[in-house]
């Protein structure tokens, strides 16, 4: 067999939070034409189930979209319980879902930036935790983490500290997993995007402005495309990935290399 067809993810279970859109849609997506099945887990159910139809459609596969919001245990519970309920077990789990805030340190309230840490790194942590429990049950599996080039530098000029704290959080987490589950089975690493085209750049008030500022400084001279992530999601899925763990993959197109 020759490495693209060691590389498809055929007859694998994959969920993706915040998949009904951006980064987690396009990972999404990618895992289907793969041929994994995919659970397409977000608190805007109407577009995860959307998103689900149409990635069924095209590539004939199983999908569901469950509604979870990611700081909650009972919900996160209950969508891992759904999962191995409908399709018997768990492959791939990207712990994806996140949001942006994006306020002077000395401004932010406690409640904000407890929000961002409960979703970027609590939601991170609750997901890949009920994930990583069935895997080791199973005595294999891939738990995939979205951090951020956020967690290397403090990109400038708009202020993130919470932001950047929590993506910092998730690569150590990542890390204290793969070392945890390393003679297990189970394998954990992330992924460090760099400025990528979605909702939370393109269409967020305060990011907006920034955008012309960001490609200036950008070495490729432009942000990335939420597609240009789906190749490492998918090695990272399946079996040709077997000795990496505890690994972080910045895709930033040299933003952070300067
Ligand atoms: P997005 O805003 O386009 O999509 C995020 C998705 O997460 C949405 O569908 C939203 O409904 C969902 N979500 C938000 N809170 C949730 C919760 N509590 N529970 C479940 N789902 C929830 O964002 P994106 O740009 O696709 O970002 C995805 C991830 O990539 C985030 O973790 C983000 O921090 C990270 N990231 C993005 C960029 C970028 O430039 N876009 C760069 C680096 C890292």
């Amino acid at each position: 067999m020759g490495i693209i067809e060691k590389m498809r993810l055929d007859g694998k279970v994959s969920f993706v939070t915040g998949g009904a859109r951006g980064i987690g849609k396009q990972i999404a997506i990618a895992l289907a034409e793969a041929g994994s099945d995919v659970v397409i887990v977000d608190v805007d159910i109407e577009e995860a189930e959307k998103t689900a139809g149409s990635i069924a459609e095209e590539n004939g596969v199983k999908t569901i979209a469950i509604k979870t919001d990611v700081t909650k245990p009972e919900e996160v519970n209950a969508m891992m319980e759904e999962i191995v309920n409908t399709f018997g077990k768990l492959d791939a789990a990207f712990c994806n879902a996140g949001i942006c805030m994006n306020i002077p340190c000395e401004e932010m309230t406690y409640e904000q930036w407890k929000k961002v840490i409960d979703i970027n790194l609590s939601g991170v942590f609750l997901t890949a935790q009920a994930a990583a429990k069935q895997m080791l049950k199973q005595g294999y599996g891939s738990i995939i983490n979205t951090a951020s080039m956020s967690a290397h530098i403090v990109n400038v000029p708009q202020p993130q500290c919470s932001y950047n704290s929590s993506k910092a959080g998730v690569i150590q987490l990542t890390k204290s997993m793969a070392i945890e589950f390393a003679k297990r089975g189970v394998r954990v690493n992330c992924i460090s995007p760099g400025y990528m085209g979605t909702e939370l750049t393109l269409n967020s008030p305060s990011l907006k402005p920034l955008i012309e500022q960001w490609n200036a400084m950008a070495p490729m001279g432009r942000m990335g495309r939420p597609e240009e992530l789906q190749s490492i999601a998918v090695y990272l899925a399946g079996d040709t990935s077997s000795f990496t763990t505890g690994s972080d993959f910045i895709v930033d197109g040299a933003f952070t290399c300067f």
